[in-house]
């Protein structure tokens, strides 16, 4: 049986700066902002929802996001 791979982008809130980029490039949308007390920042709200297909890392400005490969899904809640 093959094992479907994937990979999640995991948002370093130290380096993020809330410029949003990433959020705009996103194709199915499961990024956002959000707020923190004082500070914006990136947020994965739909795991479920997201490709891995890569482009929220590759646009960040300020690597902020690492692609992290996961070999299971977790299933589905
Ligand atoms: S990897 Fe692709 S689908 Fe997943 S959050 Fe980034 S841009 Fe969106
Ligand atoms: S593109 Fe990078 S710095 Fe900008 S909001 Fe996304 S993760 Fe943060």
């Amino acid at each position: 049986m093959a094992t479907e791979r994937k990979a999640l982008p995991v948002i370093h809130k130290t380096r993020c700066t809330g410029c949003g980029w990433c959020v705009a490039v996103c194709p199915p949308h499961v990024l956002s902002l959000e707020v923190a007390h004082w500070k914006k920042f990136s947020q994965l709200h739909d795991e479920a929802g997201c490709t891995g297909c890569g482009k929220c890392a590759v646009r960040c400005p300020f690597d902020a996001i690492t692609m992290v490969r996961i070999p299971d899904l977790p299933p589905a809640r």
